[in-house]
This record gives structure tokens, sequence and C-alpha cells, in this order.
């Protein structure tokens, strides 16, 4: 049985009994569930075991949105996402109001500030802080005992791992891979606000990256997949970058990770893929 609630208190009630049977491992979301959110339940769910208890937490995040169309055209549709949670066998679903998360004169933030500085963080300034405040709170509300992410949003992940470890977070952090459509495009909650001609362009994207990440210099890297994104009408780079994968400082040389965000009119993808040192396992042809 799935159990949903709205509020710090109901989550602790309903973790009380349940916290002693096993561990409690918590997937992070903001709703629209699809199938890429259901995998990482399933990691969630290997990870808890059978008297474990799997938390998904579904809550479009204010805070970590920089602009205000993008928050307000997020997509909510929370029935069909707890009939999701309850397919998949989530055991609690946390899905607060904004006012029951955060207080309004809250004034507490959680700041990264090395790895957050690149990227997302460079085109959506307090995106991170949005992001490490939700998830240090959502690990307190929860106690949890591991959290699951995508690699998707490797930046994230990245930022998450590296808050955790330099604040001791007691949380374990697990990744799943990227679920991408048949045609490549990644899994994401943004994909439904594309109309069809964005839609049937944005695998254009991966394929960019994937192909320009088969060739040997970083200037011809990011030239190529440069051209193959600017060839649609419909695509406007963010920001098309090659980040140490580490570090995510710009890299001029292998193991890189190539990195874009792309607008389709007002919907921002992002998307990456991996350049290992040759002669590596995988690819990194995600
Ligand atoms: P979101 O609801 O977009 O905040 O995403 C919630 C979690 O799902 C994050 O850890 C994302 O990285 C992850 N996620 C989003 N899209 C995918 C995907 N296509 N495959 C796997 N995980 C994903």
């Amino acid at each position: 049985m799935t159990l949903t609630v709205h509020d710090a208190a109901g989550l602790r009630d309903a973790l009380r009994a349940r916290r002693t049977a096993g561990p409690v491992v918590l997937v992070p979301t903001m709703g629209a569930l699809h199938a890429g959110h259901l995998s990482l339940v399933a990691i969630a769910r290997e990870r808890a075991g059978e008297g474990g208890t799997v938390v998904v937490s579904i809550f479009v995040n204010p805070i970590q949105f920089d602009r205000r169309d993008d928050l307000d055209a997020y997509p909510r549709p929370l029935e069909a996402d707890l009939d999701a949670c309850r397919s998949a066998g989530v055991d609690v679903v946390f899905a607060p109001s904004a006012d029951a998360m955060y207080a309004p004169d809250r004034s507490v933030t959680v700041t990264e500030t090395a790895l957050s500085r690149h990227l997302c963080g460079a085109s959506r300034p307090c995106h991170f802080d949005g992001v490490c405040t939700v998830c240090l709170k959502l690990f307190l509300l929860t106690g949890c005992d591991a959290a699951v992410f995508g690699e998707k949003d490797f930046q994230q992940l990245a930022v998450i791992r590296r808050m955790a470890r330099d604040l001791d977070v007691p949380v374990e952090i697990l990744a799943g891979p990227t679920l991408r459509e048949p045609d490549g495009l990644a899994m994401s909650s943004r994909n439904a606000r594309l109309t069809p001609k964005q839609r049937a362009d944005a695998p254009r994207l991966h394929r960019a990256l994937r192909d320009a990440a088969a060739l040997d210099s970083p200037a011809d890297i990011l030239a190529a997949a440069r051209r193959e994104i600017e060839a649609s009408p419909h695509a406007r780079i963010d920001y098309l970058e090659l980040v140490h994968p580490h570090t995510l400082r710009p890299a001029s040389a292998r193991p890189a990770v190539l990195a874009a965000a792309v607008f389709y009119g007002h919907v921002r993808l992002i998307d990456h893929v991996h350049l290992p040192v040759a002669g590596a396992s995988g690819s990194g042809k995600k």
C-alpha cells in the first residue's frame, strides 16, 4: 500500500514504525513521473530490501527556478503520479506544498561554491542553492539512509555528492543511468511541453553530442556538435561545453564530459555524453 503525506508531521508518523524494519531510501522528484523516475524507484527498492521503505518526494521546488514562467508551466499531474507510485510499489509519497516546506521568512540556504559555478549553475544563478537546500531538507525530513539521483542531471549529482561529503550528511548517494526515448531523446518531464515540431527535432541534441564525441580534438568536437544543433531552426544553444568529469571546469583533453543545454522555445533541455580516456572501458555513449 502506498501512503501519501503532505507535511513533516505526516512523514514522521508514516516513517516512525517503518524505520526499525529496514533502510529508508528516498527518490527526490518534481513529479510528472516518467520511466526515468521509475527506474530510480527500482534502484531504491533494491537498496531498501524487503523490509525497507521507499519514499518518493514530489515537490516542484520554487527556489531552484530562475524563471517564473518555467515554474508556472511545470507540469503537476499529481493523481497520475500517485497512480504511477502505487504501481511501482512505492511505500510513501511525500508531496508537500511550498508553504509546508518553507517558512515565509526563511533565511538559510545551502551553497556549493565550486561545481555549481559551471554549466547550468552559470546560466541559472541560484539554481543549485535551491537544489542543495531542498535536498538537505528532504534528507533531514525523511532521515533517509540512501537517496537515488539520475545521471541525466550529472551536475546535480556531482553537487549533491559534494554537499553530502562536505557536510558529513549520513546519506548514501546512489545514481541511475539516463533513460531515453527510442529516438534517443533523454526522458524529461519537460518533453511534454515541446510542440510536435520541437519534439521531432529534439533527438538531434543527443545525436549531436554522441557523434561529436567520436572525434579527436576538443575544437572539432565542439564545432561539430554546435553545427549539428544549430542546423535546427527550433534550437537555441544555452551552453555547449567540454568539462572535466570531476571538477566540471573547462577541459581540453579526455576524460571529459560534453554537456549542453538547449532551448526549444521556452523549454530548456539538457544532455551530456562522457568522453573517457582513449582505451578506457565504458565508451560513455550513453
Ligand atoms: P526531476 O523530477 O526532473 O527533478 O528529476 C528527479 C530525478 O529523476 C533526478 O535525480 C533526475 O536526474 C532523475 N531523472 C530525470 N530524468 C531521468 C531520465 N531520463 N533517466 C533517469 N533519471 C532521470
